[in-house]
């Protein structure tokens, strides 16, 4: 345990007590659990795991439900009843594909213990990390009979495939799921191996530019600078939507851009990222534009447009001496709050109209909003400290992360202030062969909930519903 512990009041001790001496117990359990398959990509064996997961929850004291949905069914399960605040649990009984011949040392279903760790699909993402959760419940009402605060689980069938089935489910069940915060605990902690706390992520809008020519490749000797070249059409139309300073020069493009707080930057300037390493475990020299801005800031709250692909003509060996008949260029846009990916998309399809109409642009894959949770949250703070009472080390703080994840379904859709809260190492494997959680961060992921719990129960906001600041 950690030598902070003289802050934490005897009756969360004696929870804490309990979780330690049935670490194997708990070890067995979650075996049990990711030893079954639930591949969203295939189906296999996910309606049985939602089955299983729902009858767990109802074992340690939770009513549940399953919630159908036009895909895999929503597991559900709530504990009210307490005072204080109600803390939303959100995670995925789902996993990703997993295939003994892609390089796993053991059955990615067979689980095994080595070195401390539980290698099988699932262990980190996400069922070892939701699992815990639900054991700092359990210990907490075996314990004490009630909760200190309200507590609500959600957990979803189809994450790994994008969760397609969230937003509607968010949108139509908002008095079932509301509550005054919710915690994600999914995916590493910092590569540092430190603890973290990330309060939001960027959304993505995909797009494919298509430029056309003549119906046929031709001579570039007899058609050159004569029959309509698609290549510099598409490439000239590209030079008009990002300048050489890295700036984009899409018509509107950082109107809904929300600047950080004094807060949210001084959080920035803390984060520790090494770009000498970057550049030595990457190998290249420069960074690339816009240089006037952080990496932390271009990573966390800078919005980027990305050429993802682009495909023309002849590249194999030697020449040919062709005119393409066409060229396309399939991009993202990395969005950060408030921009909202259907304005943005409009916004790129104005200039493409503006600057090249014969150029199609056409929208690719679903998108997904921002979403960002205020640093001066109320609720920070009491995960921090619940952080460093479990684990005995201060979190690191991201006011964000640069990939995405359809958290806005909460705080935009419920209003709901909504904290990642990882408790898988650094090294997990997630989504590879091998993929492991250590048993260490797993017993450090009950405690945390076990301390979240607690420090939730100490705050005085009790639920207002939808809309909430
Ligand atoms: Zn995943």
């Amino acid at each position: 345990m950690n030598d902070v512990q003289g802050d934490i009041p005897a009756s969360v001790l004696e929870v804490l007590r309990c979780v330690q001496e049935r670490e194997q117990e708990y070890v067995d359990r979650l075996i049990d659990y990711v030893s079954r398959p639930s591949v969203s990509a295939s189906g296999e064996g996910v309606v049985d795991v939602a089955h299983y997961i729902r009858d767990r929850m109802r074992d340690i004291g939770l009513d549940t439900e399953l919630v159908p949905t036009a895909g895999a069914p929503m597991v559900f399960g709530q504990r009210t009843g307490a005072a204080g605040p109600t803390l939303l649990l959100y995670g995925h009984y789902d996993v990703q594909p997993a295939d003994f011949k892609d390089g796993w040392t053991s059955d990615p279903f067979k689980p095994v213990i080595r070195d401390g760790r539980i290698y099988a699909r699932g262990a980190a993402d996400n069922k070892g990390q939701h699992f815990a959760q639900l054991l700092a419940i359990e210990a907490f009402l075996a314990c004490h009979g009630q909760l200190p605060c309200n507590v609500k689980v959600l957990l979803d069938g189809e994450e790994e495939i994008g969760s397609p089935q969230m937003p509607a489910f968010v949108e139509e069940h908002g008095d079932l799921l509301r509550a005054d915060l919710v915690v994600i605990s999914d995916g590493p902690v910092d590569p540092s191996g430190r603890p973290m706390i990330s309060l939001g992520v960027r959304g993505a809008l995909g797009f494919e530019l298509r430029a056309t020519g003549a119906n046929a490749d031709l001579h570039s000797g007899h058609w050159g600078g004569v029959a309509p070249d698609p290549v510099w059409d598409l490439v000239q139309l590209l030079a008009t939507m990002k300048d050489i300073r890295g700036h984009v020069t899409i018509d509107g493009f950082y109107d809904d851009v929300q600047p950080l707080t004094p807060a949210g930057h001084a959080a920035l300037d803390k984060l520790e990222i090494d770009v000498t390493a970057m550049k030595r475990d990457l190998e290249f020299d420069e960074l690339a534009e816009p240089r006037d801005r952080s990496v932390a800031e271009r990573r966390v709250v800078w919005p980027t447009l990305t050429v993802n692909g682009l495909h023309a003509g002849y590249d194999g060996p030697g020449l040919k001496s062709a005119l393409p008949r066409q060229a396309v260029a399939k991009c993202d846009i990395r969005l950060v709050e408030a921009q909202r990916a259907d304005d943005i998309f409009a916004k790129v399809r104005a200039h493409v109209q503006q600057h090249a109409p014969h150029i199609t642009v056409e929208r690719l894959g679903g998108s997904m909003e921002p979403s960002r949770t205020p640093i001066d949250s109320p609720y920070v703070e009491p995960v921090r400290r619940a952080i460093v009472a479990a684990q005995g080390q201060e979190p690191v703080l991201w006011p964000g992360i640069g990939g995405s994840l359809p958290l806005y379904v909460f705080t935009r859709t419920l209003g709901v202030p909504t904290i990642q809260v990882p408790c898988g190492n650094a090294d997990q494997s997630q989504h590879g062969p091998d993929e492991n959680l250590t048993l260490a961060w797993f017993m450090a992921g009950i405690r945390t909930t076990v301390t979240l719990l607690a420090e939730l129960g100490q705050h005085e906001d009790t639920c207002s519903g939808p809309g909430r600041e």
